[in-house]
């Protein structure tokens, strides 16, 4: 390993630090080292003229479905699509089969990740045993084990009890709680989102209900609590409502948004293509803008993928019972191009903090930033090259993406995790 790596002459964004300027990053053994203009000559020499320099990207919701599911996606591939991605650091979700929900399933996954030897991988806990609602997993060997964060994502916590119990006993140890805001009542067995659409494709709905009376119902459970609360992958204007009041609130609730929740409506649904079956479901037009809006103004802490493998023979069923998901983690930084800077809902380093510091606050790890002493992770972005998605290419093992074949600007170059090149174009 080159314990000297210098990124000459790039644009370094470094919005923790308030940095967007034209200078040189030097790395020494595995740790940032200087943020200017070093003296002397480095071993490794990389031009970065004409490209962006950033702290690594972060992703704070992807599922590399093992254990259990190890044909959709493992941690080795799904860490190998992570760094072709520009991700340094990506929080797997915990609902495998069986699902992570003891110190041992966390150390499985740390274990894997360290074989891979890719990007940092990280993990939450699963906030109730079996994610089965009822009884609490073991959350506090879990976040000694390292798990950055509880949630039984894929479903929420349906009963309030029991969510306000697992909110009490996560302060104690000061991590996250995550929900996948969905009240199963509302929700029933919809397919997609109940209106207009739902209604002429003759599917089941999720009425956006489902989303905010669960989301509504955390808040006043934060405000009685004040632990930390993360709403995960939230999608309608009248969530965004809620995040607003809550954040004026001061209540310490954060909020992260994906991709298609940015660029799909319902409207995709009409051919029954299931690549565009997601939860929660893909929403309406009127609630991209709102979601923009909150972007624009600073209501949303990260930005995330969700990135959800599956099979293609599974999601060759029909759209009644095709599995919900969308594999995006590949082309996430471009997607996000498209949604908020062509737009120009923000610009590249609210883009970037959006994806480096913002997720590392929501987790409590001290990442995202290119401040002097931390682990080298860097991200080298070429924010004018164009290209098209090929899902082919893919180094994740599943296909079930809708973007094959858009246009998308803005590559990643080469990600360096802990000052080592672990991917280069
Ligand atoms: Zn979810
Ligand atoms: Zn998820």
């Amino acid at each position: 390993m080159n314990s000297e790596l210098l990124i000459k002459n790039g644009r370094v964004i470094d919005p923790a630090n308030g940095v967007d300027k034209e200078c040189d990053v030097l790395i020494v053994d595995g740790k940032i080292a200087v943020v200017g203009k070093p003296e002397k000559p480095a071993q490794t020499v990389i031009d970065a003229a004409g490209k962006l320099v950033t702290p690594g990207l972060i992703d704070i919701h992807v599922h590399f479905r093992e254990p259990g599911d190890e044909e959709e996606e493992t941690i080795a591939s799904g860490s190998a699509a992570a760094v072709a991605a520009g991700f340094t650091s990506v929080v797997c979700m915990p609902n495998t089969n069986p699902p992570i929900e003891n110190e041992t399933d966390v150390e499985y996954v740390h274990r894997k990740a360290r074989q891979a030897r890719k990007t940092h991988v990280y993990t939450m806990g699963a906030i109730t045993k079996a994610r089965a609602g009822v009884e609490l997993a073991e959350m506090g060997f879990m976040a000694e084990a390292g798990a950055v964060g509880f949630t039984d994502d894929g479903s929420g916590v349906q009963d309030p009890a029991v969510m306000l119990k697992a909110l009490k006993y996560a302060g104690m140890f000061d991590v996250v709680v995550s929900q996948h805001c969905q009240d199963n009542g509302f929700a029933g067995n919809g397919v997609m989102n109940a209106g207009y659409y739902s209604t002429i494709l003759g599917l089941p709905g999720i009425d956006k209900l489902a989303e905010e009376a669960m989301l509504w119902r955390d808040i006043q459970l934060v405000k009685k609590t004040n632990v930390r609360y993360h709403a995960q992958h939230i999608s309608t204007a009248g969530s965004v409502e809620l995040i607003r009041a809550a954040k004026k609130d001061s209540l310490p609730v954060t909020c992260e948004v994906t991709p298609h929740h940015l660029l799909l409506t319902e409207q995709c649904c009409a051919d029954y293509d299931t690549n565009y079956k997601v939860n929660p479901p893909l929403r309406s037009a009127e609630d991209i803008e709102a979601l923009k809006e909150a972007i624009a103004e600073g209501l949303v802490d990260a930005l995330v993928t969700d990135h959800a493998p599956h099979l293609q023979s599974e999601k060759e069923l029909e759209f009644l019972t095709a599995p919900f998901g969308i594999a995006s983690l590949e082309c996430a930084l471009g997607l996000y191009v498209k949604a908020l800077i062509e737009p120009a809902v923000l610009g590249w380093p609210r883009l970037i903090e959006l994806m480096t510091a913002g997720p590392a606050k929501v987790i409590g790890v001290d990442k995202g930033t290119l401040s002097k002493g931390r682990q080298g992770d860097v991200t080298i972005i070429d924010p004018n090259a164009e290209y098209e998605i090929d899902v082919n290419k893919f180094r994740s093992k599943s296909r079930n993406c809708p973007y094959h074949s858009w246009k998308i600007k803005g590559r990643v170059e080469k990600t360096i995790v802990g000052g080592e090149i672990r991917f280069e174009a």
